[in-house]
């Protein structure tokens, strides 16, 4: 059961793009518990043996095997009410990343799923695992934050939730970088 909604979130994110064949992932909260994707593991085609069980706060046998991410997802349980995050690198989100602070999403269906998503880490060093503190403080406020040329962090109560946003975020950045293509701006006639 826990399984196949990772597997199905996996496998979708490999489908569109949004991730690469081993980055990428997953986890939801259980109690004091996190479920999170292992390090190093082939998205498209997870395994019972691909979910690390480890704890929110206390570490324990399996958790040198988690995500390298870890430390990010367990401070975003520790701070919020999430039950559930996805982190992809969704590859237009990641270009504008590279130019914008802030990405705000063209359209009213875009903005009323992801808000205005912040861009944080510019001049810090991104590293896996890093600027923990920083993005579960972003996401205190919005659902959805982007890492400056890394990836997106989003959060639900479902990983589904999560996911959706995701992909809103990413739909959204195609057209940006669209329109940017054709020169332009989303309010010229
Ligand atoms: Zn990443």
């Amino acid at each position: 059961m826990l399984l196949s909604q990772f597997q199905t979130i996996e496998q979708d994110l490999c489908a569109r793009g949004l991730v690469s064949s081993h980055n990428g992932n997953l986890s939801i909260r259980l109690g004091e518990s996190i479920i999170i994707t292992r390090r190093g593991s082939m998205l498209s085609c997870l395994q019972e043996h691909d979910l690390i069980e480890t704890g929110i706060s206390k570490n324990n046998r399996a958790t040198p095997l988690a995500s390298v991410e870890l430390a990010v997802h367990r401070a975003i349980y520790q701070e919020t009410s999430a039950l559930a995050i996805v982190h992809a690198h969704p590859p237009h989100a990641v270009a504008l990343s590279l130019t914008e602070t802030e990405i705000v999403p063209n359209g009213a269906e875009g903005l009323s799923v992801v808000g205005r998503v912040p861009v944080l880490g510019w001049h810090m060093e991104v590293r896996p695992g890093g600027l923990a503190d920083i993005i579960t403080q972003a996401l205190k406020q919005c659902r959805i934050v982007m890492v400056h040329g890394h990836g997106s962090f989003a959060i639900g109560q479902l990983l589904e939730e999560a996911y959706n946003c995701t992909t809103t975020l990413e739909e959204s950045c195609q057209v940006i970088c669209l329109l940017r293509s054709l020169q332009v701006s989303p309010t010229e006639k």
